[in-house]
This record gives structure tokens, sequence and C-alpha cells, in this order.
């Protein structure tokens, strides 16, 4: 019988080498050298250390702290490392080296993956617009009359981007409701999550160039679950007419693993049915591959499923974010993230933020761990999602997680 080893995964399994997504991590022996590795099952590959040892042209790329300089080299070394990486982990003849320098995930320390640059937040579920615009808004129209025709978006935090497995603190801030003559100052009441997706942008474009939907994938790197805190009550105060500021930015969570774009490959589907003619730069009607993705989201409080959205709902796709955030000239840098906005599908087990799903805190959510509105300290939210890879085999997204402490003002 040969030994078994880590690479033998079990068949099926979503962090298998058709995934290979890319992180940093740390080991107790050496908690201040970061290194990037890519998850194979439930280890962590040392990649600089196994593209060292196997002679690999890409070892100086890959022996860094974190991904940007691989972001940077574009799109021709990322098609060829992920070739390498997937070589590594199944040829037998590597598997001598490859094992000895992996560790096991639950051994490793992970880090923030790459340097966020600018950070991009979208608002491109119509069903979550829309029910938004119904709770804030319920004289007027739902969907705001430009809605259809642009990507609505608005440029939150990079600093303040955070890596799967922080804690949050909870923001204080102002907040009136209308019942209320004057603001009061405290702890937010109304502490949200967003389910979404967020994109990660490698090689840059120059200012005063605007990138084409066709350029798409010659900039944009991976993908990886993204939660938007969000503190409901002192958005609702302050949005008008800038839109989200301080209920937005103490904190966003991203996953510890980058997927590249190439993993979900065959989860592409076709964004829904257009209802108006969109301007040229945006119209995708006519490409040859579809630009949505059939990824399943979950999304847990304290280990109970609270929603399932369903990203290839979405009605405006990552190529075409990219194309509106660029089409005035502004420039991409690399480690530049930009987030789908919140996912929700039509259906209520679908909605991808608690705003929604208790309707403004009108209909309060039973769980096992008491009854809910809003978060309360101490909850855990944990997203998770997959997609439908080659052959049937699920690819699964690193999960993003937080956990609320009490607010310090
Ligand atoms: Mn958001």
């Amino acid at each position: 019988m040969p030994e078994h080893s880590p690479l033998d995964l079990a068949e099926g399994d979503p962090f298998g080498p058709h995934n290979l997504p890319y992180g940093v991590f740390t080991t107790d022996e050496e908690p201040d050298r970061r290194r990037l590795g890519v998850r194979i099952g439930n280890h962590v590959l040392d990649a600089g250390a196994a593209a060292q040892t196997l002679g690999s042209p890409y070892a100086t790329l890959l022996a860094r702290p974190n991904l940007n300089p691989l972001l940077a080299a574009g799109r021709t070394a990322w098609r060829d490392v992920r070739r390498a990486l997937t070589a590594w982990v199944t040829v037998p003849a590597h598997r001598r080296d490859i094992q000895s320098l992996l560790h096991p995930l639950d051994s490793v320390t992970l880090h923030m993956p790459y340097e966020v640059a600018d950070y991009v937040d979208f608002y491109s579920s119509e069903h979550h617009a829309t029910n938004v615009g119904q709770i804030f808004r319920p004289d007027g129209d739902a969907l705001p009359p430009n809605w259809k025709h642009l990507p609505i978006g608005y440029h939150g935090r990079a600093g303040t981007v955070v890596v799967s497995g922080t804690d949050v603190v909870r923001p204080s801030g102002q907040r009136k409701s209308p019942a209320d003559t004057d603001p009061v100052f405290g702890p937010t009441r109304k502490l949200d999550i967003e389910a979404e997706v967020g994109f990660v942008v490698g090689t840059p474009s120059e200012q005063g160039s605007p990138v084409a939907l066709a350029d798409y994938r010659d900039h944009v790197f991976g993908l990886s679950l993204l939660n938007d805190w969000s503190a409901r009550d002192i958005q609702a105060w302050e949005y008008v007419p800038l839109g989200p500021f301080l209920g937005k930015s103490f904190a966003t969570s991203v996953s510890a693993w980058v997927t590249p774009l190439e993993a979900v490959d065959a989860a592409r589907v076709p964004p829904p049915d257009r209802d108006v003619t969109l301007l040229p730069y945006l119209d995708d009607a006519d490409d040859d591959e579809p630009g949505g993705l059939d990824l399943r989201i979950t999304v847990m409080i304290n280990d109970q499923v609270v929603a399932e959205p369903p990203f290839a709902t979405m009605y405006w796709t990552a190529a075409q974010q990219l194309a509106h955030m660029t089409v005035n000239g502004a420039s991409l840098r690399t480690g530049d993230l930009f987030a789908s906005g919140t996912v929700s599908g039509p259906e209520v087990h679908q909605r991808g933020s608690l705003l929604e799903i208790t309707w403004n805190g009108q209909n309060a959510m039973e769980l096992p761990t008491g009854t809910r509105t809003f978060l309360e300290d101490g909850d855990v939210v944990t997203m998770t999602a997959w997609a439908e890879g080659a052959h049937g085999v699920r690819v699964g997204l690193g999960e993003v997680t937080g956990r609320i402490v009490p607010s310090r003002a």
C-alpha cells in the first residue's frame, strides 16, 4: 500500500487541484515570515519554497510576503504559475518534494493576502436594491432611474479591509430616527452584514484610458467572498446626498483565499435579461463568454444558516463594473478591490443582509442563540460559497468569518 498523502484528496474535494486559491500564511515557528501559500485540501503548500525546490522560473515572484508582485505580473504569469502549481500537486514525480512543503491548515495563521489599493463597492443585485428602496424610500420608486443604465457604486475605505477571522468592533456614530427631534450618539443598534463577492485587480491601467469589457480578464486576477459590515442606523442618517460613509467604513472582511478567475470558468452563466438598451461600453449582449457567475453563497450566524444568496441573479457583471469604474479614465492599480454589492435572490431565504431578512428589524429571526433583528456582540458571521466546476466537481471559495466585539466609544 502506498503511504497516505495529504495530496490524496477525497473525490470531489472542493479544494482539489482544480481550485488552488492563493493566500498568505505564517507558522508558529516563524511568526514574522509571511509566505505565499496555495490551498490544497486542508493543507497549505508553501508556494515560494516549492518553486525554489523545483527550480521554477517564478521562484522569485512566489518568494514574497504577499500576492501583490504576482498580481502585477499579469495574465501570462498568472496562467503559467497556475499550470506549474497544478503539475506540482498532481505529478507523481514531485510528490515527495511537495509533501514536505505542506502545512496543515489548522497549524498556520492566515493573513491579508494582498495590500488593498482602492476599494469600490457596487449595488448590483436588483432584488437587493429593490428591497432596500422599499425599506428606505417607501413612498418613491424602489429603483432609482439610473439603476438599469449603470452599475451604481461608491468608493469605500481600503485601509479597513481585513482578513477573515479578524474581530469587528461595533462602531459608534450618529443616528436619528424619524421620531427623534435631534440626533444621538452611541454604538450602532443596527449592525448588519452584506454577503458579497470581491474582485481583485492585478494589472494596472493608464489614467485617462478606459478598460473595455473585453479586457476584463487581462486586469482581474481573482475573486473572494466579502462581508461589507454595515451600521444601518448610521447609514440611514448620513447617506443623503453623498452615499455611504461611516456606516460602512469601519470594517470590510475578505476571505484569506483569493480564487483565480480560471478556477470558476465552468460556472460562467448569462446574466439576467436586460430591460433597457445599454450604452455600448456596457453592452455585453454579443459577448462570446457569459459574464455572470453561478456561485452559491451560504450565510451563517453562530453556525445557523440564515440565507443562501445566489450570485447568478446579479444584474451587473464584474466586467461591466470594471468597464464602468474606468470609463471616465480613472486608472486601476494593482490590489484594487471591487465588490459586487449585496447578493440577494428573489426568495426570502436568498437575501444577503439582515436589513432585508428582518425587513429593517420588523420581523425578528429565531436562532438557537436567541432572537435577532441585527447583530449582537459575540455573534459570529460566516459566509461560504461554491461554484460548479468542470466534470461536476465543486470549486470551494474560502470562507469569510468575523466576530462582533463590543464598542469602544
Ligand atoms: Mn455593500
